[in-house]
């Protein structure tokens, strides 16, 4: 096991977070608004009225002022969701080249961002300041959906499984009573159990990898919430966990898109009207329709799904996307037989794009590891190596096989070829 160092902590400011509560509180309820909407046509209407102001910016995109030219369309032209066809459809390797032309100018304190997402080579995103926030305001939806009051001071913790070890504590001054804490903890650190009781969140933000060590570790502590994202999560991870869990569907690029119902497993209520989604040829197509400095209309996902409307028994009434591909599942098996979802694994590939290795399973304690050789290998052989020891392989194999992966529709980074 590599050595840590002690806790890194990092005091931030955070009072600049203030001025953007009222649009985060806008968020929220649109998003309550929207989820209430029994009426189709006034729901659509609403979103016709977003796209109109979303749109109002797109001469001052470089990108974008160019597309209306060059297909002759005006902004004036584009009335309503109907409209959208007019304009062509952005994919990932348009967005990469482009991507410092899509924002409309005004970037003071944006940051640039590096997404590996589930298709293709890594691509650069712009994100202003509010865009960092902006899942605050999801949350807040989140929890007045599912009938959840956040507590005084509200803790929220962030159970990262990335080998950086990264970890710190700000305040949150735009969740709750704006008396919040934001901690981040490490599962790679040392008594991480005990620290999270102490901290006692209220929300803990993870991905598959934390909420299986929770599953695991049962830590003694009541969170109102958790939330997954990013990877595969199966309903038998949900199954183990008696916690309310948002399992939600977000790219780097576009932020959050959809969550999936806690009644209808399967089921990926769109977040309306922040976003608009369409399915062209079964591909996910997304509009973002809240207002950002950084437009994005008709941007290709490379993930699969049909979007439909319904009234959910969950009381959700709106959009859902049903049939969501964007990972290939991957059960690994256990020497002792025991079934493992591979995706626990993907956090250690964050720095290679997903189409550019394949970790194939040959045998029950051998593994094949397909890649063009790339930057700080021996570092991830090494952590791949201990995550399947801390995994329950107490024998394991990895064949290093310096090729490029199979090339698909869809990457496929894990894969098992036995019975
Ligand atoms: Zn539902």
């Amino acid at each position: 096991v590599r050595p840590l160092g002690p806790p890194l902590r990092i005091k931030r400011r955070t009072a600049w977070e203030l001025a953007h509560r009222p649009r985060l509180d806008e968020i929220g309820a649109g998003l309550r608004r929207l989820a209430a909407q029994a009426d189709e046509d006034a729901a659509r209407q609403e979103l016709d009225r977003a796209l109109r102001a979303a749109v109002a910016v797109l001469p001052r995109s470089p990108y974008y002022a160019a597309c209306l030219r060059q297909h002759g369309v005006a902004v004036g032209d584009l009335r309503g969701l109907a409209d959208l066809t007019a304009l062509p459809m952005l994919d990932r390797a348009a967005y990469r080249s482009a991507w410092d032309a899509l924002p409309t100018g005004d970037l003071a304190g944006a940051v640039v961002v590096k997404s590996s997402g589930s298709t293709g080579e890594p691509v650069s995103v712009v994100r202003e300041p509010f865009e960092q926030l902006h899942m605050w305001g999801v949350l807040g939806f989140w929890l007045t959906q599912l009938g959840l009051t956040l507590p005084p001071r509200p803790r929220i913790v962030l159970l990262d499984p990335l080998p950086s070890a990264l970890e710190y504590s700000v305040r949150v001054r735009v969740v709750g009573d704006g008396r919040g804490a934001l901690h981040r903890l490490s599962l790679l650190h040392p008594r991480v159990r005990e620290r999270l009781e102490r901290a006692d969140p209220a929300v803990i933000f993870g991905d598959p990898v934390g909420l299986h060590w929770w599953g695991r570790v049962r830590p003694r502590a009541r969170p109102k919430l958790l939330l997954t994202s990013a990877q595969h999560f199966a309903p038998t991870d949900r199954a183990v966990i008696s916690d309310p869990v948002v399992n939600y569907y977000a790219t780097t690029e576009t932020g959050p898109l959809a969550w999936e119902c806690l009644t209808t497993a399967g089921v990926f209520h769109v977040l309306a009207p922040d976003v608009w989604l369409e399915s062209v040829a079964g591909e996910l197509v997304v509009t973002r329709l809240r207002p950002t400095v950084v437009p994005l209309l008709r941007y290709r996902t490379g993930d699969r799904g049909h979007v439909a409307r319904h009234a959910c028994p969950c009381g959700f009434h709106g959009w859902s996307i049903h049939g969501l591909d964007g990972r290939h599942a991957c059960a690994f098996v256990r020497p002792d037989g025991a079934s493992v979802d591979a995706w626990q694994l993907a956090a250690l590939f964050k720095q290679v794009a997903l189409d550019a290795f394949q970790l194939e399973q040959t045998a029950r304690d051998r593994f094949v590891l397909r890649a063009l050789p790339f930057a700080d290998e021996p570092r991830l052989l090494a952590d791949l190596d201990e995550a399947l020891r801390r995994l329950g392989w107490t024998a394991r194999t990895i064949a290093r096989a310096p090729v490029a992966p199979p090339v698909g529709a869809k990457p496929e980074p894990f894969r098992r070829s036995f019975a």
